[in-house]
């Protein structure tokens, strides 16, 4: 029994076998051989070992020679063709065969006993294995080279365990990290968008793009740096999100790179906004007083009366004087331009160039409603100062406070210390809202587009300052006043005053314009809005033979208009409060008859369209021909006016 169960191992063993007598013909071969290549006993009965062509020559001799092989092959079909029949062709079978040689007991060769196994599925395996290994090798490369061209790094973070690996440039050193230590590297502003951004993905939130910008920390960095993270999630079988995988890019080039456009953009529309401006304000400017001396030199030559004469010479020369200022600014300016401010010290009378700049100041004060004061707290006050700059700094801060201060007082003065003098100009004027602070001393810098100015002043003070080593500052509160003061670091000798204040300077108020009394005459009924004194007073002379009313705001206008019927309105575009535009468009809702005429020393094209699209029914620019202005009236009223 146990015998015969013996007998059948041959047939059940998976292994080839075939037996071959001592010169090495088949003499037997199992069923496992037979299927393996496909034949039966009587088609490879008695073939010999020796002539196999799938064992190599070597084999052979080393069988000859009495030794035992061992051997892989490639087993090919196609060359048993001519060493026994089989119906498989064109294919190959990986086989691993070990032939023994069969000996008696006294070691004589007997036979060969040939097992072989067919592990062509194995094999095929195997080559996948390693061809898919070395295809993960070249892509590992390849993706070493992009992270490195592209200056990435690739971080895998598994959500059960809560870390992080990171796979850069050096693909193998991969580097673990804790979320926490990852959370402490990003900038505290970005962390709860960070961690937000984990929750939503791990729990398959839509969100609008797969990207993420922080601000992190690199390994023992000091400054934080910008980078860009790709994500995408990575579910398992049962479809929740397991991994989440970012691409991290370093875009703080890129970052710095657009801030800097963006600045230089900003910059550049900035300056060409302000350049425009500049230039609005400068025709402005120049044709106001421009307009003044054009009209009265006009009215002069036709004038016999040895008082107006006079009235017109005297406004002739102060706005020659507002030109030539203007000129005077521009001119220091191109000077600052080019870094080329004169500083000729001398030894200065304080205390008379004050009481000198003071009575000046007084006679510019034309409102009522403001006093000027002096403090002047020395009896004697020497000091090292370029006079003409001195006076130009405080000429700027008490030109100002005069324009911007509408009732109260304006205090101006200077302080004496060892080594340093302080002039100041305090008003109780409208102020400086906050945020326009720091715009001040900016060149080209209006803060109201109605009072007059160039926007120069203070920047031309400043640059003084930076020139003569001083400083320049202000305090300003909107609607309560200003305060703007220079210090100038110089020898300085003084004695102060005893407590007797110099009152009668002190309390003196200004002096003011007399109104003239309205002049009445007859025909037309002319409502004149026009904030300028010598701009009203030429319209005046101009159409003296009408009877005229004057609004000084756009909202006085539209008043005057409500309660009264004119013939025909002259309408300046610049004026405080409300501007003639404004003030156009309002009155058009509830009148649409009278006629407006643009009045405006702007002479630009968009802004003749503006007081047109307004409502204006004509614009007539600054200076004012009389000749163009009956020529109007003439047109609108069929009679010469003259
Ligand atoms: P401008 O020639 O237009 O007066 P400045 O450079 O002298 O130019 O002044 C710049 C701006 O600062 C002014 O347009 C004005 O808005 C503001 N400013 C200057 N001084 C005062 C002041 N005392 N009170 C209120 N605003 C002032």
């Amino acid at each position: 029994m146990e015998n015969e169960l013996l007998s059948l191992i041959p047939e059940y063993i998976p292994l080839g076998l075939g037996v071959y007598d001592k010169d090495g013909y088949l003499k037997y071969a199992n069923d496992t051989t037979l299927k393996m290549f496909g034949v039966t006993m009587k088609d490879i009965y008695n073939i010999n070992i020796f002539d196999d062509p799938n064992i190599t020559a070597e084999d052979k001799t080393l069988l000859k020679q009495g030794l035992n092989v061992s051997f892989e092959t490639d087993y090919d079909f196609d060359l048993c063709e001519n060493f026994y029949e089989t119906p498989i062709k064109g294919i190959k079978k990986y086989f691993v065969t070990k032939v023994t040689i069969m000996r008696d007991p006294e070691g004589n060769r007997q036979g060969y006993l040939l097992a072989c196994e067919d592990i062509t599925v194995k094999k095929a395996q195997e080559r996948e294995i390693i061809e898919s290994y070395k295809k993960i090798k070249a892509t590992q490369k390849e993706l070493s080279l992009a992270l490195n061209a592209g200056k990435l790094s690739s971080w895998n973070y598994n959500i059960k365990e809560g870390l992080f690996c990171k796979f850069d440039v050096h693909i193998e050193n991969i580097e673990k990290r804790s979320l926490q230590s990852i959370y402490e590297s990003i900038h505290p502003d970005d962390r709860n968008k960070f961690m937000a951004l984990l929750e939503a993905v791990a729990h398959k939130q839509k969100l609008p793009e797969n990207r993420i910008i922080l601000k992190v920390l690199e390994n023992n960095a000091t400054d934080y740096r910008y980078s860009s993270f790709t994500y995408s999630a990575v579910e398992d079988e049962a479809g929740n999100i397991v991994v989440i995988t970012f691409i991290q890019r370093d875009i703080t080039e890129d970052i710095i790179y657009q801030q800097n456009l963006i600045t230089a953009k900003n910059k550049a529309e900035e300056a060409d906004k302000l350049k425009s401006t500049f230039l609005a304000n400068m025709s402005h400017e120049i044709r106001t007083p421009l307009n003044a001396i054009v009209g009265f030199s006009e009215l002069l030559t036709e004038t016999d009366d040895a008082e107006e004469k006079f009235e017109y010479k005297q406004l002739i020369e102060t706005n020659s004087e507002i030109l030539l200022k203007l000129i005077g600014d521009i001119l220091d300016l191109s000077k600052i331009e080019v870094g080329s401010i004169d500083i000729n010290r001398q030894k200065l009378n304080l205390c008379q160039l004050c009481d000198e700049l003071y009575r000046s100041f007084q006679q510019r004060i034309k409102n009522p409603k403001v006093i000027l004061k002096l403090i002047n707290p020395y009896t004697k006050c020497v000091a090292n100062f370029d006079k003409y700059r001195f006076m130009q700094i405080f000429t700027n801060f008490a030109t100002n406070a005069i324009k911007y201060t509408p009732q109260g007082e304006i205090v101006m003065g200077y302080e004496c210390m060892p080594g340093q003098v302080r002039i100041y100009v305090k008003d109780s004027g409208i102020g400086i809202p906050e945020e326009k602070k720091n715009r001040i001393f900016s060149r080209f810098e209006k803060l109201d587009t109605f009072a007059q100015g160039t926007g120069l002043g203070l920047s031309i003070c400043k640059a003084i300052a930076d020139a003569t080593g001083g400083e320049v500052g202000f305090k300003s509160k909107a609607n309560i006043g200003s305060e703007f003061w220079y210090i100038g670091y110089t020898d300085v000798e003084y004695v102060e005053k005893s407590e007797v204040a110099d009152e009668d300077l002190n309390n003196k108020s200004t002096e003011h314009l007399s109104a003239d009394s309205p002049v009445k005459i007859k025909d037309l009924n002319i409502l004149i809005a026009e904030d300028n004194d010598s701009n009203y007073l030429l319209i005046k002379k101009l159409l003296k033979d009408n009877q005229l009313t004057r609004a000084i705001t756009g909202v006085e206008a539209i008043e005057k208009i409500k309660a009264q019927t004119f013939d025909i309105v002259f309408m300046d575009m610049r004026m405080p409060v409300m501007n003639g535009l404004e003030a156009t468009s309002l009155i058009r809702e509830f009148n649409q008859t009278t006629p407006i005429i643009a009045l405006t020393a702007n002479a630009f094209d968009s802004d003749r369209e503006n007081a047109l699209a307004a409502g204006c029914n004509h614009f007539m620019t600054k200076p004012v021909k009389k000749r163009e202005l009956m020529d109007l009236l003439f047109r609108y009223f069929k009679q010469q006016p003259q």
